[in-house]
């Protein structure tokens, strides 16, 4: 199989990840070079539908066995994914009932392979309003204070990642207003 790249982009909700996705696959067809994104979210939205389950938001309510096979079955859909770029847009980590569970534990990594890490955070300021302004989404309650101990639980846990896989992270600050600026460092270093 063709050595394409597997961009895995991970931030806390709210901090923009979606967003830069957007843009990012925009330049990287500009580029003439095949690009998918995937939700790993929506993936295993998917196979949870079949099994009945409404509200993509209520995923992280399931039981913990059930977001792991769940989550197994998504990573190997990533897996088979062959385009030049494959943008991955996770967590490393979801609130779920019985605490914070790992969005990228070591069995799931092995499965997907990443090439390389992207590790978006934003000015847990800027966060807050994010996910208080946006409506087509259902997100738990949130404080300031909180955002901040996601945004330190996010970085110890990617150095985990990149320990296992040992592929790069680059760190992206998602500023206010500047989503192209963003999305042009993520480019260069993931580099096309
Ligand atoms: P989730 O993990 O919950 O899916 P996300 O990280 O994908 O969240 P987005 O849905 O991309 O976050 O962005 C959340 C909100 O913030 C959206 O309304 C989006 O338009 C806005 N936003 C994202 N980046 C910026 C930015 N740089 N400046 C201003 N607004 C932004
Ligand atoms: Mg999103």
């Amino acid at each position: 199989m063709a050595e394409n790249k597997k961009v895995v982009m991970v931030g806390i909700p709210g901090v923009g990840k979606t967003t830069l996705l957007s843009k990012m696959a925009e330049i990287i067809k500009n580029h003439k070079k095949s690009v998918s994104v995937v939700s790993f979210g929506t993936l295993m939205f998917d196979v949870a539908k079949e099994n009945g389950l409404k509200d993509r938001d209520g995923l992280r309510k399931l039981p913990i066995s059930e977001q792991q096979k769940l989550q197994k079955l998504a990573a190997e859909k990533i897996a088979l994914r062959d385009e030049d770029v494959v943008i991955i847009d996770t967590h490393t980590f979801i609130s779920s009932v019985e605490g914070y569970y790992p969005g990228l534990p070591e069995y799931i990594l092995k499965i997907i392979q990443p090439t390389n890490f992207i590790s978006v955070s934003a000015k847990p300021e800027e966060i807050y309003n994010r996910r208080m302004s946006d409506n087509t989404r259902n997100r738990d309650k949130i404080t300031l204070a909180n955002i901040k101990k996601e945004l330190d639980a996010q970085s110890g846990i990617i150095a985990s990642c990149m320990v296992i896989s040992g592929s790069p992270v680059k760190y992206i600050l998602n500023r206010e207003g500047k989503v192209d600026e963003a999305a042009d460092k993520i480019i260069n270093a993931i580099g096309l």
